[in-house]
């Protein structure tokens, strides 16, 4: 099937307000009419589902947590991105247009990366009208920071918790439409299948998780806003409960997924302290606007930090990229990270870490203006550690943190399936190779609050209104294929949990498709994930029934779908044999180890299409075209 991404003609300045105006529209009496299903409610499910039922759409929500004000977006902590230019410092749509296609190393489609910075300072007038405290100036006006990639100060922020007071004012709006009842509020239920019928989405397949019942809802659309994969990692700065189901099983009924090797590890995360841990902690890019980051100059220096004098110390990401220094993007200071750890100056007892050190901005700035930016990120650290970041530099590694890829969607946020929309981190849409630090939650409102109302819409006007009932044979045989797949994980009685077999997954990719890649490590992950997918069909437990609220029978089903989907991933990495962003290939580098891309062979968007488990995927290609960002080699020196 060929890849139509319907960007509009035109300038890029011009394209999405003349696409608005060509696009369809529905009568306002017609639109209830229509029922939307919405899968998710972080930022980009929230915000897409309260905006659909304000329309005047009838949408059905669902999360899998027991409130949709606990979705993972909650735990984003930094900031968010717009291009207000409130700094004066020559920030403009433009320059985070440039940044974020430079930033994603020419790999994301230039007309949606422009639209996300048009929009962009439309979410923080919205957030700034729902109540969201943002920092503010001394006069009163909303402050911003840096984040890396750039060299003006575009975040906004609510102190080390901006995701959790951006999801309240999203929470605040779906809840209004739930009393108004526009919208319908279906929490812990778990989309299991989408239901297709000749090509067209019309449904999805759910598990109540508390009393297990399985049900079908069908709808004029379906939206996924569920969020990234990262945890096909096991260890990550994801919630636990992240996973890659709904797009997985999306994808196993003909959306493609697109670009699934894009995975992004973060540079500053509080190390691995041990083999029994299940979580990774995040301390925020923020950090790196007063942060100076570090390691010793000599090899195995084991010295405590305070013995160690100012011309012993490497301030490496200083020293290899005067301009931006310790901003410079995700990819380029994890990279720099690892290398310096490979090379033997690692601090800390694994030697797997480098330092954050304030001491500069707390003599600058004293230790109350940093309790006052940081605090609630500087007591995170010291409880996990406890160790006092006031008193020592914390120690910091890269730890994986977002996923690039996704569902494909074309311009409209539409898969290749017809009536199926992709929102948020779920799709491959805005970041290219790489997601710029803050970039995630302006992308998620921007789908959810600015675009997809326009967008689906004109879908549904566009479409001769179809009633699929109940007993419709394909969505009958969607259901009875959830319940078969649920009895057969409950048949599981082998003596390996679900866990152990996570975790073995999670340090095969990490070792072998993580910060860096080759062909052999790539091959060995090929081999070696079939295997352990046959391990858990065979030896994995699963234990309890299915009529009750069964965490194991959750969390299998989600293990379940990664020992398939890490297969397309690795096999993408595999394919894709240049390095571009976060996919760094060690056989494309340059003389100075960065990424080195190979825009002759692999300018484009690998769209998967499924062929059957353990099948080899079919490869669809987006080609890129860049005609106002010209691909150079990125540079941040
Ligand atoms: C620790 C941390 C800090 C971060 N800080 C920042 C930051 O400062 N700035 C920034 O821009 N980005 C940040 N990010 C990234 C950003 O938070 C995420 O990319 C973003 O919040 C994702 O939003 P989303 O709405 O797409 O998905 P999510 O918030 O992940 O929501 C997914 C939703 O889908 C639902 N769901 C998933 N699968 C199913 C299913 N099968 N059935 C039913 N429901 C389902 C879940 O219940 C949930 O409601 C951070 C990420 C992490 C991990």
């Amino acid at each position: 099937m060929a890849l139509d991404s319907k960007i509009p003609s035109g300038p890029i300045q011009e394209k999405w307000e003349k696409h608005k105006f060509d696009l369809k529209l529905v009568n306002p009496a017609n639109k209830r009419k229509y029922r939307i299903i919405v899968v998710g409610t972080g930022l980009a499910g929230a915000s897409a589902a309260a905006s659909l039922g304000e329309l005047g759409y009838k949408v059905e929500a669902f999360c899998y947590q027991d409130s949709a004000r606990r979705a993972h977006s909650i735990a984003a902590q930094g900031g968010i991105n717009a291009a207000k230019n409130y700094q004066n410092d020559g920030d403009s749509v433009y320059r985070l247009f440039y940044d974020t296609v430079k930033g994603g190393d020419f790999r994301a489609r230039e007309a949606n990366v422009y639209r996300l910075a048009e929009v962009s300072g439309a979410i923080i007038d919205q957030c700034v009208a729902q109540g969201v405290p943002f920092a503010r100036e001394y006069g009163g006006l909303l402050a911003n920071r840096s984040f890396g990639g750039a060299q003006v100060s575009r975040t906004f922020y609510a102190r080390g918790q901006t995701g959790q007071q951006l999801l309240l004012g999203a929470y605040s709006a779906l809840m209004r439409q739930v009393a108004a009842g526009q919208v319908k509020m279906h929490a812990r239920t778990e989309m299991l299948d989408l239901v297709v019928v000749d090509g067209y989405a019309r449904g999805i397949v759910t598990r109540d998780l508390i009393t297990g019942k399985i049900e079908t809802h069908l709808a004029d659309a379906v939206v996924l806003g569920t969020g990234g994969y990262s945890n096909v990692y096991f260890l990550s700065t994801n919630a636990s409960n992240c996973n890659v189901t709904a797009t997985w099983r999306a994808y196993r009924r003909g959306a493609y997924f697109a670009n699934p090797c894009f995975t992004q590890i973060h540079p500053t995360c509080i190390p691995v302290h041990g083999d029994k841990q299940f979580k990774l902690t995040l301390m925020s890019e923020s950090l790196r606007n007063d942060g100076r980051v570090w390691v010793p100059k000599q090899k195995g220096d084991k010295r405590p930090v305070g013995q160690i004098p100012e011309g012993e110390r490497d301030y490496y990401l200083e020293r290899k990229y005067p301009s931006f220094g310790n901003l410079v993007p995700r990819d380029v200071a994890s990279r720099a990270a690892k290398q310096v750890c490979d090379e033997g100056r690692g601090v800390g007892s694994t030697g797997l870490a480098v330092y954050l050190d304030f001491a500069d901005a707390i003599a600058r700035d004293g230790e109350a203006v940093i309790r006052e930016k940081y605090g609630n990120l500087f007591d995170m650290y010291e409880n996990i550690t406890g160790e006092n970041p006031y008193k020592q530099p914390m120690r910091i590694f890269p730890a994986v943190h977002y996923t690039m890829g996704g569902l494909w969607v074309d311009y409209n946020l539409m898969s290749n399936l017809a009536g199926l929309f992709v929102i948020g981190e779920a799709n491959f849409s805005d970041h290219g190779a790489n997601r710029l630090g803050a970039s995630a939650l302006m992308q998620g409102l921007a789908d959810g609050y600015f675009v997809l109302p326009y967008t689906l819409s004109a879908y549904l006007a566009g479409q001769e209104k179809v009633e699929i009932g109940a007993d419709h044979p394909e969505v009958l045989k969607t259901a009875a294929e959830v319940r078969e797949r649920n009895a057969k994980l409950l048949a599981l009685k082998g003596k390996r949990t679900v866990l152990e077999i996570h975790r073995e997954l999670g340090l095969l990719m990490w070792n072998d498709c993580g910060m860096a890649r080759n062909e052999k490590g790539l091959n060995h992950a090929k081999a070696r994930i079939p295997e352990l997918r046959d391990e858990f069909w065979k030896n994995a437990i699963v234990p309890g029934s299915g009529e009750e609220f069964n965490q194991a029978l959750e969390y299998a089903g989600r293990v379940a779908d990664y020992l398939e989907f890490a297969e397309l991933l690795v096999d993408d990495a595999l394919h894709r044999k240049e390095s571009c962003g976060g996919h760094f290939r060690e056989e494309s580098q340059t003389g100075e180890h960065e990424a080195k891309r190979d825009d002759d062979n692999f300018s484009y968007a690998a769209a998967w299409e499924f062929a059957g488990v353990g099948k080899p995927a079919t490869l669809h290609k987006e080609e890129l075209e860049f005609e106002y960002v010209k691909p150079s080699q990125r540079s941040y020196k």
